[in-house]
């Protein structure tokens, strides 16, 4: 995964090309878990003659979760196992049928592990001679899946999935379980991020939203199908035929993954010279960080963040900037960074008494941010650096957009007439 431009995409995780835009607005943020090396190929994911090529190709690799864990090396690197290692699992016909034909010969019976078409990395480089890179019309690079090795489903893919993590765990191959998973590189962690968001997805929707019947995984794992029958009744001498279902006849949001919008902000004061930021009650001592919340139906991004900084600081909000975003895969959201401004030093008054999310909301001065971005910025849980001085302002790590937001805000260029947007 290196970050040379290749000729197909300019690389999004490395776009500091010049523009007139850029001149005029600056270097685009690219925030942890954005920003994927991989070229997703979303119109190659109906094409099972691609999938089933990529699926066995010596340069192919497989990420792998058990229970929504990434199965990592003793490194702390993303394993990346091949497909002979994960055969068991995944035969090489996994993809011979095309869409039509396994919807058609559905059987809820027989199971099979969710298996993501994540992309191809076109900057990859072959690992061995005997592993050249896959070419696929005018595409070229090294395709990533995402399959999960949890116990689950019928025998035979409870059976392969403990043997294959059990022969991992004798090379120093483990879940990592955490909460967050923020150690990885830049490029790793936006793989993991469309990976561990597709799983989790395809696992809570096993079952049809609108007829409650089982559901099959189509299009490279990024669409439920609900099959109108199945073989499975069949063997029990029933009819195979299910029930109607509206997802087979109408554009369904049931059939496709989700993603969540939430929004997220750094508000100044009226005069630029403060920073607005509030604390959960689960908060490590004297840690603050943005505002945050959930958009709502029929709500507008700047809405939702003139919304929530009012519900939860009583603060009334003037123009708000889009800044940035970041994919957040616990499990599903799109943390949308804004920059707000306070018009009035009438509407800064905090008040806690609407929504009592916040155990606290205070305005902090610049400096004191600016100082805290350097020494007093850590992971939760984790101890801030040497310079920290013991009471003073602690925030999130430079992996939060709330970190990046937070800096964007003190750095002057959205109050100076300068660099005004
Ligand atoms: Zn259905």
């Amino acid at each position: 995964m290196s970050s040379a431009l290749g000729s197909q995409l300019p690389n999004p995780a490395h776009l500091d090309a010049d523009s007139m835009l850029a001149r005029r607005f600056g270097k685009e943020t690219v925030n942890y878990f954005g920003g994927s090396p991989l070229n997703r190929l979303s119109f190659l994911r109906s094409d099972h003659t691609f999938l089933s090529a990529a699926v066995k190709h010596p340069s192919t690799r497989f990420v792998l979760f058990q229970d929504l864990a990434p199965l990592i090396t003793p490194a702390r690197r993303l394993y990346l196992a091949k497909h002979a290692e994960v055969e068991a699992l995944v035969p090489a016909t996994a993809f011979d049928k095309s869409e039509e034909e396994a919807i058609r010969d559905y059987d809820s019976g027989v199971t099979r592990p969710d298996l993501i078409f994540l992309g191809v990395d076109e900057h990859a480089a072959p690992d061995a001679p005997e592993e050249p890179l896959l070419e696929w019309k005018t595409y070229r690079g090294r395709p990533f899946f995402a399959l999960d090795v949890s116990e689950r489903g019928d025998e035979t893919q409870r059976t392969g999935a403990a043997e294959l993590v059990k022969t991992l765990e004798a090379q120093g191959v483990t879940p990592w379980l955490s909460r967050h998973h923020t150690d990885f590189s830049p490029d790793e962690a936006a793989i993991f991020a469309q990976g561990r968001a597709l799983l989790d997805w395809n696992r809570r929707n096993t079952f049809c939203g609108t007829c409650g019947h089982p559901t099959l995984a189509v299009n490279g794992g990024t669409k439920r199908a609900c099959p109108p029958t199945d073989a499975a009744l069949a063997a029990q001498s029933k009819s195979p035929e299910r029930p109607p279902c509206s997802t087979r006849t109408t554009l369904s949001n049931l059939s496709f993954p989700r993603t969540d919008p939430t929004i997220i902000v750094a508000t100044l004061s009226a005069d630029g010279q403060r920073v607005l930021l509030g604390r959960g009650p689960r908060f490590p001592p004297h840690w603050y960080s943005t505002l945050a919340g959930f958009v709502e139906p029929g709500e507008s991004v700047e809405d939702a963040v003139r919304r929530e900084v009012w519900e939860e600081a009583g603060v009334g909000l003037g123009r708000v900037v889009i800044h940035s975003s970041q994919p957040w895969p616990y499990p599903a959201n799109l943390m949308i960074g804004a920059i707000a401004q306070v018009a009035d030093p009438a509407l800064e008054r905090i008040s806690l008494e609407h929504d009592p999310e916040l155990e606290d909301a205070r305005w902090f001065p610049v400096e004191e941010v600016r100082r805290a971005l350097v020494t007093g910025a850590s992971a939760l849980g984790e101890k801030p650096g040497p310079d920290y001085v013991e009471g003073s302002l602690r925030l999130p790590p430079p992996t939060a957009i709330a970190h990046q937001l937070i800096k964007a805000a003190v750095s002057g260029a959205y109050t100076s007439e300068k660099g005004k947007i």
